[in-house]
């Protein structure tokens, strides 16, 4: 079982917010059609399209490939011109700089597939697949280990990059394999030892693999309802906790231990601190949310204010959680 028998054979080119643009890396503005694939890269493709926050730039050139082999001819394309790639999942913990990104960006949030095997209690998903979608599946089966995942708006890929986790549970809990793919269009198979996994981090982050699929090891055989209750109880509490009704990125600070950065920054007195259109969130402190008509500079800035503020209260350095993309420099002036 591959992601290639995934729906379709068509990368995604429309419903796409593309417009003319100058960014750092120049390019026509045609669509390209990949060869031996209905496979289209999209020149200038907004990227605020594409992020949970709303706001960044345009790529030079956006893909989202709907199967492995058409992926695998979105990297050869850029290998041969020597183009930076970029990968993008649901964009649900990403800030794109307002100049946008430069080479090719290629979302992996159109690869779907999953497998429930009720042989090993192992689900096995293609790279796209939402994580709230699969939680409430897997709760709806009466398989337990994915309750905690449901309040996180990313795609599978994005999770095993990031170890996504929350409730005291995370993506390296459950991981059996993860299969990657490299620049040079060769497929791995790496066991969450090889992931080098710990709080919010992998060894893929930063990297240039791609993540394709991920199998985790679920546990089949409990009462679907009591399995969607507890999934539910989670999506409850979260709405309750944290701001989804603005768009952000969840978390933007890694949680200094013994410290959560969401208190430190409260005892800053940073609640509702707003720069633009970004503000500290007024129901919880370590989410920055896009009031409206942000920019990413906005977030940028206010970022860099909050580290600046904790950094003189507490000589605390708040690492960012959130992943910054593209050119940031004298973003604040
Ligand atoms: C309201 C809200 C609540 C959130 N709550 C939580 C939470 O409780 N816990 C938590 O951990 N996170 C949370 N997040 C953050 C985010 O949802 C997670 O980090 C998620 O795992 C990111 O997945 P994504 O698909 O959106 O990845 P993206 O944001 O698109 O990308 C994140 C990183 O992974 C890389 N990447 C993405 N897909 C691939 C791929 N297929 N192959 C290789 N690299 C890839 C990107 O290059 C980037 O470096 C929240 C976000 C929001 C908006």
């Amino acid at each position: 079982m591959t992601i290639s028998q995934a729906a379709g054979n068509v990368c995604t080119v429309s419903a796409l917010n593309t417009k003319k643009h100058q960014t750092t890396n120049s390019v026509d503005s045609e669509v390209i059609y990949l060869p031996n694939t209905d496979c289209a890269i999209r020149p200038q493709a907004y990227l605020s399209a594409f992020t949970s926050y709303r706001v960044g730039g345009a790529a030079d050139l956006y893909v989202a490939p709907r199967n492995l082999e058409a992926l695998q001819a979105s990297l050869k394309y850029a290998k041969e011109r020597d183009l930076k790639v970029t990968t993008l999942g649901a964009g649900s913990n990403l800030l794109v700089s307002d100049r946008g990104i430069s080479g090719l960006v290629i979302a992996t949030r159109h690869l779907r597939f999953s497998n429930f095997d009720p042989q090993t209690g192992q689900l096995t998903v293609a790279a796209g697949e939402s994580i709230p979608s699969l939680a409430l599946a897997a709760a709806e089966l009466g398989w337990q280990g994915l309750e905690w995942a449901v309040g996180i708006p990313g795609t599978a890929g994005g999770a095993v990059v990031m170890n996504a986790g929350a409730h005291n549970s995370c993506i390296a809990d459950m991981l059996v394999s993860a299969e990657v793919l490299s620049p040079d269009g060769t497929l791995e198979t790496l066991t969450p030892e090889q992931l080098g996994y710990s709080y919010r981090t992998s060894l893929l982050q930063g990297g240039d693999r791609i993540v394709t699929q991920a199998t985790l090891q679920l546990a089949p055989g409990a009462d679907p309802a009591k399995v969607v209750a507890i999934t539910k109880e989670h999506k409850k509490h979260r709405l309750n906790t944290q701001p989804y009704n603005f768009p952000s990125c969840g978390s933007v600070f890694r949680n200094p231990k013994p410290y959560s950065a969401g208190w430190l920054i409260e005892q800053t007195g940073l609640k509702g601190y707003q720069i633009g259109g970004a503000q500290v969130a007024l129901l919880h402190a370590n989410f920055i949310v896009n009031r409206g008509g942000a920019k990413a500079s906005d977030i940028f800035c206010l970022i860099r204010h909050i580290q600046h503020q904790v950094q003189e209260r507490w000589s605390i350095n708040l690492e960012p959680e959130v992943k910054m993309l593209g050119e940031f420099q004298g973003a604040c002036g």
